[in-house]
């Protein structure tokens, strides 16, 4: 028998709720292929934890996190905590040390979820956003000098290497590549950021020759989000830098229905260290242990999981009781317009199954 071992972070928020629903389905999966089985361990870490430790993990957290074969994340943020020292303490402090570098954001709108494009359905929005994980806009370079004087001043520094954006370009290329239309949006701001935007548009030009059969263009990110709403069948697989694809993938998971459905995958591609799966959205503290959470963000994201470990058929069975779920009005959750609880949805899921 296959085993996976599975590090479940469940974090702040809905996170500990949807994590929960992911783990319950993804072991009656698991149960039902019969070929392998998951072994999940739980780490408590986030707010509460850094509430108790001033950590939000522990300081040997990545040494405890190696072994495994993926993570499994809920989501991290704390009304009563800076998102800064949240997101650094936690997401991105796992993100960057195990170099995922590439973030990868399926979106698509389900038979049965309303989108809020007129007239857009099943099909117009089939999109594989590819975000560079590890520096850009989010390197974390910068600093704040004279705090609070009137001549305060903080810089925020973007940075790109050329080996960076060579290896998300090359992973761009290969993942538009293995879809049927073989068609890859290169998004960029390179008219006003014209240093590691035009080294972007650069790079992507050399690597496309290593991918003869893979049809490219190049957008602005402005002149994106009029494309992404107004001819969402135009598109394919995308990829942009850290805080474009940001930006971009919230808007995709809207325009398909819901922040509740999005997956993510933070992929180390090459199986250094373990990847990272968790839904997009964040803890939405509105919601939070009112049983009302939508977990179809997690099981799609504990999808992609099953992938990456090399369990397709077990992915594809998942992904098919995902489409029933979603097609199933009655298991709708406030947010997609229903009155389904989070309990609710993982019972028909795993009777999909
Ligand atoms: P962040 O950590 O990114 O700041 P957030 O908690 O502010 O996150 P988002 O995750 O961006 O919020 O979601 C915005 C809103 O969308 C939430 O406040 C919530 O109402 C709704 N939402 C997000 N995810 C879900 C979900 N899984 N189920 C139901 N509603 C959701």
């Amino acid at each position: 028998m296959r085993k996976h071992r599975i590090a479940a972070i469940p974090g702040d928020g809905i996170g500990k709720e949807v994590v929960a629903a992911g783990v319950e389905a993804l072991t009656a999966l698991a149960a039902l292929d019969g070929g392998f089985e998951l072994e999940f361990e739980h780490f408590d870490w986030g707010s509460d934890y850094y509430k108790r430790t001033g950590l939000m993990m522990p300081a040997d957290g990545l040494e405890k996190l190696k072994p495994f074969d993926a993570i499994y994340f809920g989501s991290v943020g704390a009304p009563d905590l800076p998102d800064h020292i949240t997101l650094w303490g936690l997401r991105l402090a796992i993100c960057q040390p195990f170099d995922q570098y590439a973030n990868v954001r399926p979106t698509r709108i389900l038979a049965g979820i309303d989108s809020p494009l007129r007239n857009a359905g099943v099909g117009d929005l089939d999109w594989v956003i590819v975000r560079e994980n590890t520096e850009g806009e989010y390197a974390g370079q910068g600093g704040r000098s004279h705090r609070g004087h009137p001549e305060e001043v903080a810089t925020e520094v973007a940075i790109f290497t050329r080996a960076g954006v060579r290896r998300i370009m090359r992973f761009a290329f290969r993942t538009a590549q293995a879809r049927p239309r073989k068609f890859l949006t290169v998004v960029t701001k390179s008219n006003a950021q014209r240093n590691g935007l035009v080294m972007w548009d650069e790079i992507a030009a050399e690597v496309a020759k290593e991918f003869p059969d893979v049809t490219w263009d190049k957008m602005l990110v402005d002149a994106m989000t009029v494309r992404m709403t107004m001819k969402p069948r135009s598109l394919d697989t995308i990829v942009a830098t850290n805080l474009h694809a940001d930006i971009l993938s919230d808007l995709a998971a809207a325009l398909a229905g819901s922040m509740g459905i999005a997956p993510t995958a933070n992929l180390n591609p090459e199986r250094q260290f373990p990847s990272m799966f968790e839904p997009i959205h964040g803890s939405a503290f509105d919601i939070t242990g009112m049983g009302i959470a939508n977990p179809i963000g997690t099981f799609w994201s504990g999808q992609m999981m099953l992938e990456h470990l090399g369990e397709q058929a077990a992915a594809d069975r998942l992904m098919r009781a995902i489409e029933t779920v979603a097609a199933n009005k009655t298991l709708h959750t406030p947010d997609l317009g229903g009155n389904a609880r989070t309990v609710d949805v993982t019972a028909g899921l795993i009777a999909a199954l």
